[in-house]
């Protein structure tokens, strides 16, 4: 399932090519474009959905997503901790509507966010 007007849909089909960090049968991760930490990546899920609140009706595919991020942090040696990053809506600043995990750490991240 994917939506032709999504970006992160043509990176999971090809049409425009990203650098894959990793990957699994559901899911893949690359770099943000963007990073606001030292390692930033994005995972998200190869099935088009808008969000995490959509995602989580797709137990499958939740769970590699999950899985891609684990993996992700290892591989980065974020041993000392990380953050794990799902805005959802416009309150949380969400700006790209194909759900996506963001993966942060390399540096000592603040609490509360803002
Ligand atoms: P959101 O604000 O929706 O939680 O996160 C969307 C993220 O996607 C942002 O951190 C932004 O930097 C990233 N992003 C937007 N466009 C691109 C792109 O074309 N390539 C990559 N690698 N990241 C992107
Ligand atoms: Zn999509």
């Amino acid at each position: 399932m994917s939506n032709n007007d999504c970006l992160f849909c043509k990176f999971v089909s090809g049409e425009i090519s990203v650098t894959k960090l990793a990957e699994n049968d559901g899911a893949i991760a690359f770099a943000d474009i963007n990073p606001q930490a030292p390692v930033h990546v994005l995972v998200i899920p190869k099935m088009h959905v808008a969000d995490v609140t959509e995602l989580s009706a797709h137990p499958d595919e939740l769970e590699q997503v999950m899985e891609l991020a684990a993996r992700v942090a290892k591989q980065h040696d974020l041993s000392g901790g990380y953050r794990l990053v799902f805005n959802t809506g416009a309150d949380a600043g969400q700006s790209v509507f194909h759900a996506h995990a963001h993966v942060l750490g390399g540096r000592s991240l603040q609490w509360p966010p803002g």
